[in-house]
């Protein structure tokens, strides 16, 4: 079977202050736990490299959040894969519905950002995910199949990458799909992993993201092809995101 990740997305938010928050993780995390399950923090870009200092020694993998597709160059502001490499990132982010939203990424603008952290030799966490609007119409498998095809690279592996399926009207909501509508998009999107990379589909994981909560977790982790969490606020408490692992203890 595939073995569960679960990752904290702590967003834009975090100072040398939350260093605390990933000793409390750090510490919290159980030996027998860690046997089954992969963690990973994404904090901000300016505390990758305290918080690896800060789990140096331990299975937890720190990430980041968002990357430049191209490797160096005139691009004020931007951060490269290889950067996030060099600090000891191990995963990236990629195409978040925020990024998509709030800094007009593409499909294929992920595809490229896709292609520059398996160059840089990080896990790529590609997100998709319909809007409201769109699963209202009926759309929402077409959409997150479609952004699936496009944004994953050819031959993509499962060293290489990690698809997270985050509904945007899930994030920082509260609401969250129900068990039977997250197996319904899972199904879909491993199907069209089957198409996309052959054999290989089979171990490639596959995130749910969107309000997942200590008191949830349980259930989510449950629903049938979700191979772990992508988590939001909760994990910005060290103890909540504790709660959200413990669901695989
Ligand atoms: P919340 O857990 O805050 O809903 O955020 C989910 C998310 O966007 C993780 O990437």
């Amino acid at each position: 079977g595939r073995r569960p990740l679960v990752a904290g997305n702590w967003k834009m938010n975090g100072t040398r202050a939350s260093l605390a928050t990933v000793e409390g993780i750090r510490d919290g995390l159980s030996p027998a736990l860690l046997e089954k399950i992969d963690v990973l923090i994404c904090p901000p870009a300016t505390l990758i490299s305290s918080c690896v200092a800060a789990t140096y020694g331990s299975p937890i993998a720190i990430g980041g959040q968002n990357l430049h597709a191209r490797p160096s160059g005139a691009f004020t502001g931007s951060i490269s894969a290889e950067m996030l490499a060099d600090l000891g990132a191990k995963y990236v982010i990629v195409g978040h519905s925020e990024r998509r939203a709030y800094h007009h990424e593409t499909d294929d603008g992920v595809h490229a950002k896709a292609l520059g952290a398996r160059r840089a030799g990080l896990c790529g966490i590609i997100c998709v995910g319909e809007t409201m609007e769109e699963r209202e119409q009926g759309r929402a498998l077409s959409i997150v199949r479609a952004q699936l095809a496009i944004g994953i690279p050819k031959g993509a592996t499962a060293q290489d990458t990690v698809i997270a399926y985050e509904p945007v009207w899930a994030i920082g909501s509260g609401r969250t799909p129900t068990p039977a509508e997250i197996a319904e998009v899972h199904a879909s999107l491993r199907e069209m992993l089957d198409k996309l990379v052959g054999e290989e589909a089979a171990k490639i994981r596959i995130l749910y993201g969107g309000s997942v909560k200590p008191g949830n977790a349980r259930e989510l982790m449950a629903v049938e092809n979700v191979d772990g969490a992508l988590v939001g606020g909760a994990s910005l408490v060290a103890e909540d995101f504790l709660g959200i692992c413990n669901a695989y203890a």
